[in-house]
C-alpha cells in the first residue's frame, strides 16, 4: 500500500511528456516555501493499493506517447521506498516511463533497489549553503549531495530543479555554486528553474500554520532570464519551467 495524497493527469511540469502524477504523504524537509504543505505529515493520505496506480497508469497509457509516464512526486517519495520499488517494477513491465521527484534526503538498500527502476530522477537542490538550506528546509543538504553523487556514480538520468526565491535562494553566488558543483556531472541532462509562487499559500491557513514568506514577491521575467544565463554555461540544458 502506497500513502497517497493526489493524483494529476496530464501533467506537463514533473518531467517528460504527459505524465500522471502521484503525490505521495510524508517528507522530512519542512520547506518554507512548501507548496504542498499538507504532504508533509506521514499521517495523512490514503493508503492505496498499486494494482489500483498501475491499472491508472494503464488506463493513461495511450496519452502518455513515446516520453510521458508516470512520476511519483510528493512529499517525499523515497519514504515508501519499498512500495515504490513494486510500482515502478509493475510499471516497468507494461513499458511505462517512471520518474522521481526527490529532496535527496534518503539513501537506503530501498532506494538504490527503487532507483534500478527508474528512468528519470527529478532532483530538487534547494540551497548550495549549509546554513541557507537549513534556514530553508530545517534540515543539512549533505545528503542531497551524497545522493547526486550517487546518480552520477551509476549514472542515473536526472534533472536538477532548483526553486529561484526573490532573496532567499536567488544569490548570484548560490547560483554560481550550484554550477560549479554540478557542471561535471555528465548525468544531468538538464536544469530547471522553478519560480516561485505561492499557490500553496492558503493551505497553510487551512493547516493553521504560519506562512513565513508572506511579503516574499513572486519572480519578475527579468530575475528568471538573469537566472538561466547565469546557469547556462554549467549546464547542458537550462529551463524555466
Ligand atoms: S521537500 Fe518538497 S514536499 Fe518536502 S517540504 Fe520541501 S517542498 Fe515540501
Amino acid at each position: 500500500m502506497l500513502r497517497v495524497h493526489s493524483y494529476e493527469s496530464m501533467g506537463t511540469h514533473d518531467g517528460p511528456g504527459l505524465r500522471l502524477v502521484v503525490f505521495v504523504q510524508g517528507c522530512r524537509f519542512n520547506c518554507l516555501y512548501c507548496a504542498n504543505p499538507d504532504t508533509i505529515s506521514t499521517t495523512g493520505g490514503k493508503n492505496t493499493s498499486i494494482e489500483e496506480i498501475v491499472a491508472m497508469a494503464k488506463s493513461q497509457k495511450a496519452f502518455f506517447g513515446k516520453k510521458g509516464g508516470v512520476t511519483i512526486s510528493g512529499g517525499e517519495p523515497t519514504l515508501q521506498a519499498a512500495e515504490l520499488i513494486k510500482l515502478f517494477k509493475a510499471l516497468k513491465a507494461e513499458g511505462i516511463n517512471t520518474c522521481l521527484d526527490t529532496n535527496g534526503n534518503n539513501m537506503n538498500e530501498e532506494v538504490r533497489e527503487l532507483l534500478e527502476y527508474t528512468d528519470i530522477v527529478l532532483l530538487d537542490v534547494k540551497h548550495m549553503n549549509p546554513e541557507q538550506h537549513k534556514y530553508i528546509t530545517g534540515r543539512s543538504n549533505d545528503n542531497t549531495f551524497k545522493f547526486a553523487d550517487y546518480l552520477k556514480e551509476k549514472n542515473i538520468k536526472t534533472w536538477l530543479r532548483y526553486v529561484l526565491v526573490p532573496g532567499l535562494s536567488d544569490q548570484e553566488e548560490a547560483l554560481i555554486a550550484l554550477g560549479e558543483h554540478f557542471k561535471d556531472f555528465n548525468n544531468i541532462e538538464r536544469l530547471e528553474i522553478l519560480p516561485y509562487h505561492t499557490l500553496g499559500k492558503h493551505k497553510y491557513e487551512v493547516l493553521n500554520k504560519p506562512y513565513k514568506l508572506e511579503n516574499v514577491p513572486s519572480n519578475t521575467e527579468e530575475q528568471l532570464e538573469r537566472a538561466q544565463n547565469m546557469l547556462k554555461p554549467y549546464f547542458k540544458y537550462v529551463q524555466v519551467n
